[in-house]
């Protein structure tokens, strides 16, 4: 797919903005986001990425090994009952 003449303003600068942004600006577009917060938070989560769609996309965006260089190590978490049965996953 190209987009050669197609301009595209995005609204909201935090995850899915710069994502859709690089994808179209991959494929020709021409993007401007915009973001309404004055200036980047100073706290955060952690964030999930499982599975190979995930892993698929972060290589093809060429940041799967960055991620995974800074990756915090944290592992997925168990809720149980008092009888030590889970009740979540
Ligand atoms: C309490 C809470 C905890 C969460 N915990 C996790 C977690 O641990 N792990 C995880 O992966 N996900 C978590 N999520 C989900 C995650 O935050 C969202 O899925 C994700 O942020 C969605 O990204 P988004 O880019 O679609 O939207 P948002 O992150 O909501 O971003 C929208 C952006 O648009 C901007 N904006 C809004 N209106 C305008 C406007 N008019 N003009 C310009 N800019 C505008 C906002 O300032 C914001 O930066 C959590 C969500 C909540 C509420």
């Amino acid at each position: 797919m190209t987009n050669k003449h197609t301009s595209v303003l995005i609204s909201g600068a935090s995850i899915a903005g710069p994502a859709l942004a690089y994808w179209l600006a991959r494929s020709g577009a021409t993007v401007t986001v915009v973001e309404k917060a004055p200036a980047l938070r100073t706290g955060g989560q952690a964030i999930d990425f499982k599975g190979e769609t995930h892993m698929e996309l972060l290589r093809r965006m060429g940041i799967l090994e960055e991620i995974q260089r800074r990756q915090t190590g944290g592992t997925d978490q168990t809720v149980i009952d008092s009888y030590g049965k889970r009740i979540t996953v």
